[in-house]
Protein backbone atom coordinates (compact mmCIF):
# COMPACT_ATOMS: atom_id res chain seq x y z
CA UNK A 1 0.00 0.00 0.00
CA UNK A 2 1.54 3.04 -1.16
CA UNK A 3 0.42 6.48 0.19
CA UNK A 4 -1.23 9.13 -1.75
CA UNK A 5 -2.53 12.05 -1.52
CA UNK A 6 -6.06 12.23 -0.28
CA UNK A 7 -7.68 15.08 -3.52
CA UNK A 8 -6.08 12.16 -5.45
CA UNK A 9 -7.57 9.56 -4.24
CA UNK A 10 -11.18 10.94 -4.54
CA UNK A 11 -10.32 12.27 -7.86
CA UNK A 12 -9.74 8.65 -9.38
CA UNK A 13 -13.03 7.80 -7.79
CA UNK A 14 -14.68 9.91 -9.13
CA UNK A 15 -15.44 12.86 -6.42
CA UNK A 16 -14.79 15.37 -8.85
CA UNK A 17 -11.95 17.77 -10.37
CA UNK A 18 -9.32 18.69 -8.29
CA UNK A 19 -10.75 22.04 -7.03
CA UNK A 20 -14.13 20.70 -6.16
CA UNK A 21 -12.69 17.99 -3.93
CA UNK A 22 -10.49 21.20 -2.16
CA UNK A 23 -14.19 22.48 -1.50
CA UNK A 24 -15.70 19.47 -0.20
CA UNK A 25 -12.49 18.88 2.25
CA UNK A 26 -13.21 23.09 3.33
CA UNK A 27 -16.62 21.92 3.85
CA UNK A 28 -15.35 19.41 6.86
CA UNK A 29 -17.01 16.68 4.74
CA UNK A 30 -13.72 14.42 4.34
CA UNK A 31 -13.12 12.30 7.08
CA UNK A 32 -9.44 10.18 7.42
CA UNK A 33 -10.03 7.37 9.96
CA UNK A 34 -12.44 9.23 11.81
CA UNK A 35 -10.96 12.99 11.92
CA UNK A 36 -12.11 15.78 9.72
CA UNK A 37 -9.59 16.45 7.35
CA UNK A 38 -8.09 19.82 6.62
CA UNK A 39 -5.81 19.71 3.91
CA UNK A 40 -6.56 18.14 0.64
CA UNK A 41 -2.64 17.54 -0.13
CA UNK A 42 -3.14 15.14 3.52
CA UNK A 43 -1.37 11.97 2.60
CA UNK A 44 -3.00 8.12 3.69
CA UNK A 45 -2.66 4.75 2.63
CA UNK A 46 -5.86 4.20 0.14
CA UNK A 47 -5.86 0.13 0.87
CA UNK A 48 -5.52 0.61 4.21
CA UNK A 49 -7.04 3.97 5.73
CA UNK A 50 -10.65 4.60 5.69
CA UNK A 51 -11.58 8.01 3.83
CA UNK A 52 -15.25 8.82 4.12
CA UNK A 53 -17.23 11.90 2.35
CA UNK A 54 -20.26 12.76 4.21
CA UNK A 55 -20.04 9.52 6.08
CA UNK A 56 -20.02 7.28 3.06
CA UNK A 57 -16.87 4.95 2.92
CA UNK A 58 -15.10 5.19 -0.44
CA UNK A 59 -14.11 1.99 -1.47
CA UNK A 60 -10.63 2.66 -3.11
CA UNK A 61 -9.22 0.60 -5.44
CA UNK A 62 -6.16 0.71 -7.91
CA UNK A 63 -7.51 -1.27 -11.30
CA UNK A 64 -10.58 -2.08 -12.78
CA UNK A 65 -10.81 -5.41 -14.67
CA UNK A 66 -13.74 -5.18 -17.29
CA UNK A 67 -15.48 -8.24 -19.55
CA UNK A 68 -16.72 -6.74 -22.70
CA UNK A 69 -19.02 -8.81 -25.33
CA UNK A 70 -18.21 -6.37 -27.93
CA UNK A 71 -20.43 -5.82 -30.57
CA UNK A 72 -19.68 -5.70 -34.19
CA UNK A 73 -19.73 -2.02 -35.83
CA UNK A 74 -17.58 -0.48 -32.74
CA UNK A 75 -13.79 0.09 -33.18
CA UNK A 76 -11.37 -1.19 -29.94
CA UNK A 77 -9.66 2.11 -29.65
CA UNK A 78 -10.13 4.37 -26.66
CA UNK A 79 -10.63 7.50 -29.20
CA UNK A 80 -11.89 8.31 -32.31
CA UNK A 81 -13.12 11.23 -34.15
CA UNK A 82 -15.85 9.57 -36.26
CA UNK A 83 -16.39 6.01 -35.26
CA UNK A 84 -18.46 4.64 -31.88
CA UNK A 85 -15.71 3.19 -29.80
CA UNK A 86 -15.80 0.57 -27.16
CA UNK A 87 -15.02 3.29 -24.60
CA UNK A 88 -18.65 4.88 -25.82
CA UNK A 89 -20.08 1.55 -24.14
CA UNK A 90 -18.80 1.61 -20.51
CA UNK A 91 -20.93 3.34 -17.80
CA UNK A 92 -19.05 6.35 -16.23
CA UNK A 93 -19.16 4.48 -12.85
CA UNK A 94 -15.90 2.45 -14.48
CA UNK A 95 -14.49 5.28 -17.16
CA UNK A 96 -13.23 6.86 -14.18
CA UNK A 97 -10.64 3.94 -13.85
CA UNK A 98 -9.69 4.80 -17.43
CA UNK A 99 -9.72 1.61 -18.80
CA UNK A 100 -8.62 0.20 -21.95
CA UNK A 101 -9.02 -2.02 -24.08
CA UNK A 102 -6.31 -5.40 -24.00
CA UNK A 103 -5.33 -5.64 -27.64
CA UNK A 104 -7.86 -5.10 -30.36
CA UNK A 105 -10.42 -6.79 -32.19
CA UNK A 106 -11.33 -5.99 -35.61
CA UNK A 107 -14.43 -3.08 -36.10
CA UNK A 108 -16.61 -5.96 -37.34
CA UNK A 109 -15.51 -8.69 -35.11
CA UNK A 110 -17.43 -9.57 -31.75
CA UNK A 111 -17.08 -11.29 -28.71
CA UNK A 112 -14.61 -11.21 -25.90
CA UNK A 113 -12.70 -7.50 -24.87
CA UNK A 114 -10.82 -7.22 -21.96
CA UNK A 115 -10.57 -3.63 -20.72
CA UNK A 116 -8.51 -2.41 -17.79
CA UNK A 117 -6.25 0.16 -16.14
CA UNK A 118 -4.00 -2.74 -15.47
CA UNK A 119 -0.90 -1.73 -17.82
CA UNK A 120 1.18 -4.71 -16.28
CA UNK A 121 -1.43 -6.95 -16.74
CA UNK A 122 -2.18 -5.41 -20.72
CA UNK A 123 1.55 -6.12 -20.98
CA UNK A 124 1.87 -9.67 -19.98
CA UNK A 125 -1.32 -10.61 -22.09
CA UNK A 126 -0.26 -8.95 -25.35
CA UNK A 127 3.47 -9.79 -24.99
CA UNK A 128 4.82 -11.73 -28.26
CA UNK A 129 6.34 -14.23 -25.81
CA UNK A 130 3.77 -15.38 -23.53
CA UNK A 131 1.42 -17.07 -26.61
CA UNK A 132 -1.66 -16.11 -24.79
CA UNK A 133 -3.92 -18.64 -26.83
CA UNK A 134 -7.08 -16.99 -28.42
CA UNK A 135 -10.04 -18.38 -29.54
CA UNK A 136 -12.44 -17.68 -31.68
CA UNK A 137 -15.05 -19.16 -33.85
CA UNK A 138 -15.89 -17.83 -37.06
CA UNK A 139 -17.75 -18.77 -40.54
CA UNK A 140 -16.13 -19.60 -43.50
CA UNK A 141 -17.03 -19.42 -46.95
CA UNK A 142 -15.98 -23.25 -49.13
CA UNK A 143 -15.79 -26.64 -46.77
CA UNK A 144 -12.61 -26.70 -44.93
CA UNK A 145 -11.36 -29.98 -44.90
CA UNK A 146 -8.70 -32.03 -42.55
CA UNK A 147 -5.96 -30.65 -44.98
CA UNK A 148 -6.77 -27.24 -43.63
CA UNK A 149 -6.76 -28.32 -40.16
CA UNK A 150 -3.01 -30.02 -40.55
CA UNK A 151 -1.99 -26.76 -42.61
CA UNK A 152 -3.23 -24.43 -39.80
CA UNK A 153 -0.82 -27.02 -37.60
CA UNK A 154 2.06 -26.47 -39.50
CA UNK A 155 1.52 -22.88 -39.96
CA UNK A 156 0.78 -21.03 -43.03
CA UNK A 157 2.35 -17.95 -44.53
CA UNK A 158 0.22 -15.03 -44.93
CA UNK A 159 0.39 -12.23 -47.90
CA UNK A 160 2.96 -10.52 -46.31
CA UNK A 161 5.62 -13.67 -45.80
CA UNK A 162 4.99 -14.52 -42.50
CA UNK A 163 4.85 -18.26 -41.30
CA UNK A 164 2.23 -18.39 -38.24
CA UNK A 165 2.97 -20.24 -35.38
CA UNK A 166 1.04 -23.55 -34.86
CA UNK A 167 -2.99 -23.47 -34.59
CA UNK A 168 -5.59 -25.90 -33.43
CA UNK A 169 -8.35 -25.97 -36.51
CA UNK A 170 -11.75 -27.68 -35.30
CA UNK A 171 -14.07 -28.06 -37.73
CA UNK A 172 -17.81 -27.49 -36.14
CA UNK A 173 -20.22 -28.23 -39.07
CA UNK A 174 -20.84 -28.03 -42.96
CA UNK A 175 -23.37 -25.53 -43.60
CA UNK A 176 -25.40 -25.83 -46.75
CA UNK A 177 -26.16 -22.03 -47.87
CA UNK A 178 -28.98 -21.60 -50.26
CA UNK A 179 -27.17 -20.43 -53.00
CA UNK A 180 -26.12 -24.29 -53.11
CA UNK A 181 -22.43 -23.32 -51.85
CA UNK A 182 -20.84 -24.79 -48.54
CA UNK A 183 -20.10 -22.56 -45.36
CA UNK A 184 -17.64 -24.13 -42.34
CA UNK A 185 -18.13 -23.57 -38.73
CA UNK A 186 -15.18 -23.26 -37.19
CA UNK A 187 -12.84 -23.16 -33.87
CA UNK A 188 -9.54 -21.63 -34.52
CA UNK A 189 -7.02 -21.53 -31.12
CA UNK A 190 -4.11 -18.96 -31.93
CA UNK A 191 -1.24 -17.89 -29.77
CA UNK A 192 -0.02 -14.78 -31.35
CA UNK A 193 -1.91 -11.81 -32.53
CA UNK A 194 -0.82 -10.02 -36.04
CA UNK A 195 -3.26 -8.24 -37.93
CA UNK A 196 -5.96 -8.96 -39.01
CA UNK A 197 -4.37 -12.75 -38.31
CA UNK A 198 -7.90 -15.01 -38.33
CA UNK A 199 -8.89 -13.39 -41.64
CA UNK A 200 -5.50 -13.25 -43.19
CA UNK A 201 -4.96 -17.39 -42.21
CA UNK A 202 -8.40 -18.31 -44.10
CA UNK A 203 -7.39 -16.09 -47.00
CA UNK A 204 -3.77 -18.12 -47.33
CA UNK A 205 -5.97 -21.38 -47.95
CA UNK A 206 -8.58 -19.49 -50.75
CA UNK A 207 -11.31 -19.04 -48.41
CA UNK A 208 -12.97 -15.88 -46.59
CA UNK A 209 -14.38 -15.30 -43.12
CA UNK A 210 -17.58 -14.38 -43.25
CA UNK A 211 -18.03 -14.00 -39.59
CA UNK A 212 -15.92 -14.04 -36.54
CA UNK A 213 -16.07 -13.69 -32.42
CA UNK A 214 -13.27 -14.37 -29.81
CA UNK A 215 -14.50 -16.27 -27.16
CA UNK A 216 -11.54 -16.46 -24.97
CA UNK A 217 -8.21 -15.27 -24.10
CA UNK A 218 -5.90 -16.66 -22.07
CA UNK A 219 -7.86 -18.66 -18.91
CA UNK A 220 -10.38 -16.35 -19.43
CA UNK A 221 -13.78 -17.32 -21.45
CA UNK A 222 -16.51 -14.83 -23.01
CA UNK A 223 -19.46 -15.17 -20.33
CA UNK A 224 -22.71 -15.74 -22.72
CA UNK A 225 -24.79 -14.02 -20.70
CA UNK A 226 -23.33 -11.19 -20.94
CA UNK A 227 -25.43 -9.22 -23.28
CA UNK A 228 -24.05 -8.13 -26.47
CA UNK A 229 -22.52 -4.22 -25.96
CA UNK A 230 -22.26 -4.69 -22.14
CA UNK A 231 -19.77 -4.87 -19.68
CA UNK A 232 -19.17 -6.69 -15.88
CA UNK A 233 -16.35 -6.81 -14.05
CA UNK A 234 -14.09 -10.07 -13.87
CA UNK A 235 -15.14 -12.41 -10.73
CA UNK A 236 -12.26 -12.82 -8.10
CA UNK A 237 -11.90 -16.23 -9.48
CA UNK A 238 -11.82 -15.03 -13.07
CA UNK A 239 -8.64 -12.33 -12.30
CA UNK A 240 -7.16 -14.99 -9.87
CA UNK A 241 -6.93 -17.28 -12.77
CA UNK A 242 -5.36 -14.90 -15.11
CA UNK A 243 -2.40 -13.16 -13.00
N1 LIG B 1 -8.22 -11.94 -36.28
C1 LIG B 1 -8.86 -11.14 -37.14
O1 LIG B 1 -8.72 -11.28 -38.35
N2 LIG B 1 -9.64 -10.18 -36.65
C2 LIG B 1 -9.85 -9.98 -35.34
O2 LIG B 1 -10.61 -9.10 -34.94
C3 LIG B 1 -9.18 -10.83 -34.44
C4 LIG B 1 -8.37 -11.80 -34.93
Amino acid sequence: DKKKRIDKILGNMGYGSRSEIKKIVKQGRVTLNGSVVKDSGTQCLPLSDVIEVDGDPVLYREFIYLMMHKPPGVISATEDFREKTVIDLIPDEYLIFAPFPVGRLDKDTEGLLLLTNDGQLAHDLLSPRKHVPKTYVANCIGHIGDDVVEKFKEGVELDDGYVTLPAELQVLEIIDTAEGEKMSRISLTISEGKFHQVKRMFESVGSKVTYLKRVSMGSLELDESLPMGYVRELTESELQAMM
